[in-house]
């Protein structure tokens, strides 16, 4: 291992990508289903997942298996000096060091030898050897003494992963262009969404996934174009290329030629000037012309959402989705890491209302760590609150994490998938015992509000019930749409029949109103539907005292608002 130490020593910086230009190629377009608007304009990252399934395969020819891994290494040499010379204009020589240490790496005898050793005896492809030789160098320097060294480990297995991408004529892949990318997959799962760095994310386009998923909702938290259902091909015809997204549009462009370029960036400052508009709405009560006030609070699924929070001038969070926490962890989020998670929202948003919601594990929202057993039909398994009231010590921990950060902030604490008032009932008991073990160990806590989601049609029916129990209600209409019209959020092929207009959700949005007011609390909306624009009218006729929205949403909302006469809106509609 002589070059892998010699070239370890003086490792310093992170690694990232670059890509070349190619001309003379004819632009091409596919039309996907349009997930959130706007026009990003970048290059094309096809995404791989993390997981290389590297198999043994056996090979008969020795020499020509290691004259494959020869040229591969000098392409994955000649990848590393790109990034070299392009890491030196960008960031300077020093922090460049990683891409010509990388290089010395796939130079190091030792390694070299035990890929060729292990393809001549076993007889075996390359692939497989590198992974073998990536996997037990790896680990050699993670059981070294020495911090550093140790600290190298994912080093070589970067190297490693680089020749078996070359070797399986892989490209780069992911999110390790060095630039912002429009990242395009076959299907996204929220966990690897919510690990993506979404400062490098320009749009999203899927092949599979459905515009009610949570792949969806994160596209749209982050207010960036997205697509879904787009039969474009993951291969080199797309990665690495320029294109465009127009995202109210549902379409994306490969190669786009000069004037539909020019169009899009028209198009594009066109709807900056849009929103810079709206900029002016900020500061601004939602209040409607006849004086019906309305909480217009933003969804976030992490701290780091904040940002945009703040930018839009939200009156309070109304739907933190917790279990972002939990998919963003490789084991349970311990309470010491959720306290400050908590504690940062509740301090960031200084006294505002910030709603939490208690983990809501499940359905397409998978934690491996988890162990769930495999289920028929998960969106109607163990989900959610399911999971709290059958693992209560998971349940305790994230409650005494939330009653802990209520000291620095206005808490207040949702519980998901709820369906019948015997189950607000235990999860009182439980809180009250987190209460009780709290103040005999001396630890402050706040005054928090506790309220449920109305998210399936049993909450609603029982919610005249449930409103005696609990301090607000807030009505989760992308699962309450799912469960009413048994229509599967995740499947893409029944979009054009999840009607989130439907009548039957209307109504039940109505009752659910109605019964909150009835019991002196409050009753919001924090599911998709709450953020579109052509029904604002109708839920400020129905009396909805609040609306979570993403970030982005928040002002085209408060125009809608600032804009309505509700009295005058009820009389043309006849709405008693
Ligand atoms: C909902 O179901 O409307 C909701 C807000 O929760 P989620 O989308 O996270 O299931
Ligand atoms: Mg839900």
């Amino acid at each position: 291992m002589a070059k892998i130490r010699q070239a370890v020593v003086s490792l310093k910086g992170e690694p990232f990508a670059c890509r070349t230009k190619k001309k003379g190629v004819t632009m091409q377009a596919y039309q996907g289903k349009s997930v959130f608007g706007g026009i990003a304009i970048g290059r094309i990252s096809v995404y791989k997942k993390d997981e290389q399934q590297v198999k043994r395969e056996k090979i008969t020819d020795a020499d020509a298996e290691m004259k494959r891994y020869e040229e591969a290494k000098e392409e994955a040499i000649r990848q590393l000096q790109g990034l070299y010379n392009k890491a030196v204009k960008e960031v300077g020589e020093a922090n460049a060091a990683i891409f010509e240490i990388h290089q010395m790496m796939l130079d190091d005898g030792d390694y070299n030898e035990s890929v060729d050793n292990i393809v001549r005896t076993q007889q075996v492809n390359a692939e497989y050897a590198v992974a073998v030789t990536g996997d037990n160098f790896s680990k050699m320097f993670a059981a070294m003494d020495d911090d550093y060294m140790r600290a190298r480990s994912a080093d070589i297995k970067d190297i490693s992963e680089r020749l078996i991408k070359v070797l399986s004529g892989d490209g780069a892949g992911g999110l390790n262009a060095g630039e912002p990318v429009i990242i395009v997959a076959d299907d996204l799962a929220p966990s690897e969404t919510v690990q993506m760095d979404k400062d490098m994310v320009l749009s999203f386009v899927t092949v599979h996934g459905s515009t009610n998923s949570h792949t969806a909702i994160l596209a749209r938290s982050m207010g960036i174009p997205a697509l879904v259902g787009c039969s474009l091909p993951l291969d080199d015809s797309v990665d690495g290329k320029m294109g465009i997204v127009d995202g109210s549009g549902g379409k994306i462009y490969v190669e786009p030629d000069e004037d539909t370029l020019a169009d899009m960036k028209l198009r594009q400052q066109q709807e900056q000037e849009k929103k810079e508009l709206l900029q002016q709405l900020k500061g601004k009560d939602n209040v409607t012309l006849d004086g019906q006030k309305l909480m217009l609070y933003a969804n976030i699924g992490n701290p780091k959402d904040l940002a945009g929070v703040l930018q839009n001038d939200a009156g309070g969070i109304g739907l933190f989705r917790s279990e972002f926490l939990y998919l963003e962890s490789e084991d349970y989020p311990t309470e010491e890491e959720q306290f400050t998670a908590y504690k940062t929202v509740a301090e960031t948003m200084a006294g505002k209302r910030v709603v939490i919601r208690t983990l809501d594990i499940g359905a397409d929202k998978k934690c491996d760590y988890f162990h769930m057993e495999p289920e028929e039909n998960p969106a109607m398994g163990c989900r959610a609150i399911r999971i709290c009231l059958t693992r209560p010590e998971i349940f305790r921990t994230q409650l005494r994490a939330l009653f802990r950060a209520s000291a620095y902030g206005k808490i207040a604490i949702m519980y998901p998938m709820i369906t019948s008032v015997s189950e607000v009932l235990r999860i009182r008991e439980i809180v009250e015992e987190v209460k009780a073990e709290l103040t005999e160990n001396g630890i402050a806590y706040g005054e928090v509000e506790q309220g449920v989601m109305i998210e399936t049609p049993a909450a609603v029916m029982v919610s005249e019930e449930l409103a005696r129990e609990v301090d607000f209600f807030s009505i989760g209409t992308n699962d309450l749409t799912q469960y009413t019209l048994a229509i599967d959020r995740q499947n893409t092929k029944l979009d054009e029949f999840y009607d989130s207009h439907h009548p039957a959700v209307l109504r039940m949005i109505q009752m659910v109103v109605d019964n909150a007011h009835k019991a002196g609390i409050w009753a919001g909306i924090c599911g998709e539907l709450g953020a579109d624009t052509t029904l604002t009218k109708d839920f400020l006729a129905m009396g909805v005292d609040e609306l979570s929205v993403s970030p982005g949403s928040i002002l085209p909302v408060r125009k809608i608002v600032l804009e309505t006469d509700v009295a005058a809106y009820k009389a043309e509609k006849k709405i008693c």
